[in-house]
């Protein structure tokens, strides 16, 4: 393990690492769910000390954030300028792992993602090179690094354009999911129906002591509790209500989370789809694959709103049209695997961060043909030895 503690640090251990005939992983955080960003008897240069968050432009809102930084301390960095970036759900993830791939957060449908709201990114090339990539210099790499980042070098910070956002409103609500595909029906639909203000995630399992619950977290972006009991009563209408708990809070409060420690070893088996709406096919499909006790835990995120506003063709996240992000951990590999080619056709594609199959066909569905000849063009100018193969390897 390097743990290099400045840019030059980064480039001599790439250096390094080059010379080996190991395999190389990069990691930020360490919170990868795929366990890629640790290796068997290989290298892996951590950039964890690499961490700070700094202001650039009060009157931009510009901010420039380390990889090594973790979303909570960002949201914390934020808070006192009435500002945040929309990161995640999670607050303990790693800046670099997150928004070299995407990032669906709390305030996706109103502002996007993460890396919608990027405007540049410092890296260091496989060759050793320091380069800035942002819409004028070195543009494509800057396209790349939205949604293929792992694959063209170590990101070392990025400057993001960040919102004004204080007090939210955060929703937990826990439903019966009896009837299970009409809940996740009625939910999509009423995601789909709600204002761009609003962003909620379902979370459902296997029946326990014989009952079929679902959960519902969610954030308002707004400081009036009516606006907030308005947008989220349709939403936790979609089946008989259980419990409910709905607070004021400061956004950096919900990123807010104990510290755990990641080490990079990941989840055994997640597999994810990226679909535009919850069909009465897809929803009943994915009923019976709750209730069969395959998977122990699965989640849908809403994503469309200001996400699919952006062109499938200006980032190298392509897809653009799903409203949805669904994601499936399951005990056994063969068995989730299974289940999940049943429900491929209902997806578009999937969300690289969400995947732990290594399958190549996975590839394919991670970017769309077009987006994947830009990147496979790229990667041979850019890394034409293949240094970077850790996490969804472009070939
Ligand atoms: C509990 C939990 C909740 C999550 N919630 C969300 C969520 O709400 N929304 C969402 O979008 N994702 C979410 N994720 C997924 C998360 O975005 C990814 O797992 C992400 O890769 C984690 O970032 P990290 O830096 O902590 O990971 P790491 O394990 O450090 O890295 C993961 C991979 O990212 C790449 N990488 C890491 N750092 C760099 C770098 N500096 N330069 C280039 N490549 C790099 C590497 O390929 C590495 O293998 C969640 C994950 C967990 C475990």
């Amino acid at each position: 393990m390097l743990r290099p503690r400045n840019v030059d640090e980064v480039a001599a251990a790439l250096t390094f690492a080059r010379d080996q005939d190991v395999p190389l992983a990069v990691r930020s955080g360490g919170h990868g769910i795929s366990g890629r960003s640790t290796n068997d008897g290989g290298i892996v240069i951590d950039v964890s000390q690499l961490s700070a968050i700094e202001v650039l432009s009060e009157e931009k809102r510009l901010v420039r954030v380390e990889a090594g930084a973790r979303w909570k301390d960002v949201a914390a960095a934020l808070a006192p300028h009435g500002w945040a970036l929309s990161s995640g759900d999670y607050g303990g993830v790693g800046v670099g792992g997150l928004a070299t791939a995407g990032g669906i957060g709390w305030l996706a449908r109103e502002h996007g993602l993460t890396i919608d709201r990027m405007r540049a990114a410092e890296l260091v090339l496989a060759d050793g090179s320091r380069i800035r990539a942002d819409a004028e210099e070195n543009a494509d790499l800057f396209w790349a690094v939205r949604g293929a980042g792992a694959n063209f070098g170590v990101v070392t910070a990025f400057e993001f354009e960040v919102d004004q956002v204080g007090m939210v409103g955060f929703g937990q609500f826990v439903l019966d999911a009896s009837d299970g595909a009409t809940l996740l029906e009625r939910w999509g639909a009423a995601m789909e129906a709600a204002p761009r203000d609003v962003t909620t995630n379902l979370i459902m399992g296997p029946p326990r002591r014989g009952r079929a619950l679902a959960q519902i977290y969610g954030v308002v972006d707004s400081a009036e509790p009516d606006t907030i009991i308005e947008r989220f009563t349709p939403i936790a209408g979609v089946a008989p209500l259980l419990d409910q708990q709905v607070q004021l809070v400061p956004y950096e409060g919900v990123m807010n989370v104990p510290d755990a420690p990641h080490d990079g070893q990941g989840e055994p088996a997640v597999r994810s789809g990226l679909i535009d709406h919850l069909t009465p096919e897809f929803a009943a499909a994915a009923a019976r694959l709750i209730s069969s006790g395959t998977v122990y835990f699965f989640q849908v995120r809403s994503v469309g709103g200001a996400v699919s506003d952006v062109p499938p063709d200006a980032t190298a996240y392509s897809h653009r049209a799903a409203s949805f992000s669904v994601v499936a951990f399951g005990g056994s590999k063969a068995l989730l695997d299974r289940a999940w080619d049943e429900l491929a056709p209902h997806f578009r594609g999937l969300y690289l961060s969400f995947e732990t199959d290594q399958r190549p066909e996975r590839l394919g569905e991670a970017w769309p043909p077009a987006t994947l000849a830009r990147l496979r063009e790229l990667k041979r100018r850019y890394d034409p030895d293949n240094v970077f193969r850790d996490n969804f390897n472009i070939i």
